[in-house]
């Protein structure tokens, strides 16, 4: 089905979570559970601590001798959410551009979207460097002057390259990575805390479950609402 748009939407959506079934990084630390790394979660959920330094000192804890078989159990165990396909393929039919704005790490957010044809330019993550003792991660697309959320993968900044009055700015997320990001844009399809977030801020919001979901939205035009 096709839609005609006002101002043309322009999608982000989050990765680990909402792309994939469960957070990646929370997964593999449960996995392999390096002494610490609960603590570290707890302050970045309890928004002690920013992203980028939680995340950093998570993956601080793990040698980066473990590369392969961290690598491995991600790739094996994250599972895409329903409809996945589907969205990008509308997408593609109405012409609107897709990005993926992901907290996560390149090793592996690039292999788990291989299937999917996303051009390379079109996703947004973290890097990683496991040349020394301990696994890197870098941070490519740090805040800019505009944001001091200290997010690690900055979702406003990619958003802000998007003006307000020529694009309807859609987030698509489910948790902390994406709180800043929402208070951006004109509607947000929102899984689990994120929803809760929204509620609490007023924040125009869409739950959804699968991206048939969202598909569903978007045709309708819900976002113009
Ligand atoms: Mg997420
Ligand atoms: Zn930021």
């Amino acid at each position: 089905m096709t839609a005609t748009f006002e101002r043309p939407p322009v999608l982000f959506c989050d990765f680990d979570g909402t792309i994939t079934l469960r957070d990646n990084i929370v997964a593999l630390m449960k996995h392999f559970d390096p002494p610490g790394w609960e603590p570290i979660v707890s302050d970045i959920v309890a928004l002690k601590k920013s992203v980028r330094q939680g995340v950093g000192e998570m993956f601080a804890l793990l040698p980066s001798s473990m590369r392969q078989e961290v690598t491995d159990y991600i790739l094996h165990n994250a599972g895409i959410r329903d409809g996945f396909p589907e969205l990008l393929a509308w997408c593609k039919e109405n012409g609107v551009e897709f990005f993926v704005t992901s907290g996560g790490i390149d090793f592996f957010v690039y292999p788990l979207l291989a299937p999917f044809g996303i051009p390379a330019d079109h996703i947004f993550c973290n890097g990683s460097d496991f040349e020394g003792e301990r696994i890197r991660i870098t941070w490519p697309h740090a805040c800019d002057d505009q944001c001091d959320n200290d997010c690690g993968m900055c979702k406003t900044a990619v958003i802000r390259r998007f003006p307000k009055d020529a694009y309807a700015r859609i987030l698509i997320g489910d948790s902390i990575t994406d709180f800043a990001g929402a208070k951006l844009v004109d509607l947000v399809f929102s899984r689990s805390h994120l929803t809760e977030r929204c509620r609490e801020l007023g924040l125009p919001h869409i739950p959804f479950e699968t991206f048939r979901d969202v598909v569903r939205h978007l045709s309708q035009g819900d976002w113009k609402r």
